[in-house]
């Protein structure tokens, strides 16, 4: 694992697959992430899709120059977490709120969007780390639809239970880092 600079409490930390992009103007721009104020969450859209290959899609727009799109974490299918952009770059991932986010992708199996049992834990894990990491708690915690109005995460924005319930377990999570 390739730590990151700087002092990083590592405790209730995901086990993160450091893979990240060739800086380029698709998929990462190099451009300094300067404050973190909150965390989006976004679904692939590819059902059955794993973490490397969403991070292999991002890393061939260098080349392919389709479109500009990146994340900087993706979480699997088997609840690996791979990093594709450091936390202090922006990534391509929230439109008006790249500037001062990080994003977390996330893999799911099929077309409701629905995330497995081993996914969410991951996506709670990570992201109670990363709230605790930059002070933030799971109030800061937001989808691509509260940005945009995308459907993304279309199993969030289709079950605000669900929703609340993962941000409920996001703070429980942070409770436990905390303490
Ligand atoms: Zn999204």
């Amino acid at each position: 694992m390739v730590q990151e600079t700087g002092q990083i409490d590592w405790k209730g930390a995901p086990e993160l697959d450091v893979e990240l992009l060739d800086v380029n103007e698709y998929s990462r721009p190099g451009a300094t992430l300067k404050q973190v104020n909150g965390i989006v969450i976004h679904y692939t859209a590819n059902p059955g899709s794993s973490a490397m290959a969403n991070r292999d899609y991002f890393e061939g727009l260098k080349d392919a120059h389709t479109t500009k799109a990146s994340s900087h974490f993706i979480v699997g299918l088997e609840g690996e977490v791979v990093q594709c952009i450091p936390t202090t770059e922006i990534a391509y991932a929230s439109n008006d709120r790249n500037g001062d986010t990080i994003s977390i992708e996330c893999c799911h199996p099929d077309d409701t969007g629905a995330f497995n049992t081993v996914t969410y834990q991951s996506m709670v894990q990570l992201t109670a780390w990363l709230c605790n990491r930059f002070g933030l708690t799971s109030q800061d915690v937001i989808r691509h639809y509260d940005v945009t109005g995308k459907i993304c995460p279309k199993y969030f924005v289709e079950h605000e239970d669900a929703w609340e319930q993962f941000k409920a377990d996001v703070q429980q999570q942070i409770g436990v880092l905390v303490s």
